[in-house]
């Protein structure tokens, strides 16, 4: 089977100043995880290593960079979830944890549960042999500038650049068929702390079913959790094709179908990006911009907002 890679960088207000670096940054994301795919690698490796460069990157809202809630500290969550088995590992309310992925990927391998919050999911990355870092590594000198700025005035979005989402996620099939998704946040900007958003909830910010497609889903969380939104879309795609389309086109079809739920039921805003089981991309967005990427077919990379 031929591999597939789609990775985004968050549906957002991106501001033209902040478009090039958001775009490299899902350039190097597709480079990481498509160096695993194209030699016979794992997607669970691939996915791993592009939201990991994801996560490392300040410009995006997961790991270091992200937002910063009401107390001015970092909470990240992450989620991957494997097409075959249905296994998913989840982790919320992370703040010691560079790379939130790799303790979702983690729980998900080894753990005897599907999804850990807080301490307690500290705990079982040092059980792990995780180390954790201070709290304060995470957080940039932009993120607290911006929330000093919400908590001296009103939280806004321009204090964040514009950025008042930006989460980050890949999908990706692999030679042997397997499909994996993956999405990691710092959730919204001043939230209350403790709040989880859609990102890290089995069918909300992440799915994958290997007999449909895998989506990673970005935007308002309290929306995107309303239609089950990643589940949703993946429903969307076990639609037959018909005689007017090909598989190319459903995938497409069904990503604006899922945001043109989001709409409808939840009046909301946000993304997602998509395989479906034979590695046809899709992707859609009701925000101004998302951040984008996918391998083509020739194996050129194409990034977009
Ligand atoms: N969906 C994320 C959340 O609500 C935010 C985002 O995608 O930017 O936590």
């Amino acid at each position: 089977m031929k591999p597939s890679l789609i990775v985004h960088g968050g549906a957002w207000d991106i501001p033209d100043e902040q478009a090039a670096a958001c775009q490299a940054g899902c350039r190097r994301a597709l480079e990481a995880g498509w160096a695993m795919l194209s030699r016979g690698g794992a997607a669970l490796d691939a996915v791993e290593a592009a939201i990991v460069v994801l996560e490392d990157d300040p410009v995006f809202d997961a790991g270091t960079g992200s937002h910063l809630n009401l107390d001015g500290q970092v909470e990240c969550d992450a989620i991957v979830m494997e097409g075959a088995s249905l296994r998913a590992g989840a982790v919320a309310g992370l703040k010691r944890i560079r790379n939130p992925i790799r303790l979702a990927r983690k729980l998900m391998e080894n753990g005897p549960h599907m999804m850990l919050a807080g301490e307690g999911a500290e705990r079982y990355a040092v059980a792990q042999g995780f180390s954790l870092c201070a709290p304060e590594e995470l957080v940039t000198a932009a993120e607290r500038a911006a929330w000093k700025l919400c908590r001296e005035g009103k939280h806004a979005a321009a204090h964040h650049r514009g950025h008042d989402q930006g989460t980050v996620g890949a999908v990706a099939l692999d030679g042997m068929g397997r499909l994996v998704a993956a999405t990691s946040t710092g959730g919204t900007c001043c939230k209350l702390p403790g709040r989880i958003g859609d990102s890290p909830l089995i069918g909300c910010g992440c799915y994958a079913d290997s007999g449909a497609g895998g989506v990673s889903c970005t935007g308002y969380g309290e929306g995107i959790m309303k239609i089950v939104m990643a589940k949703s879309a993946v429903d969307l795609l076990r639609r037959p094709v018909n005689a007017e389309e090909s598989p190319a086109d459903l995938a497409m079809l069904a990503a604006r179908e899922a945001v043109r739920l989001l709409v409808e039921r939840a009046e909301s805003t946000g993304g997602l990006i998509l395989l479906d089981c034979e590695g046809n991309p899709g992707y859609a967005f009701n925000t101004p911009r998302m951040a984008w990427g996918v391998v083509q077919p020739d194996g050129s990379f194409r990034t977009g907002l």
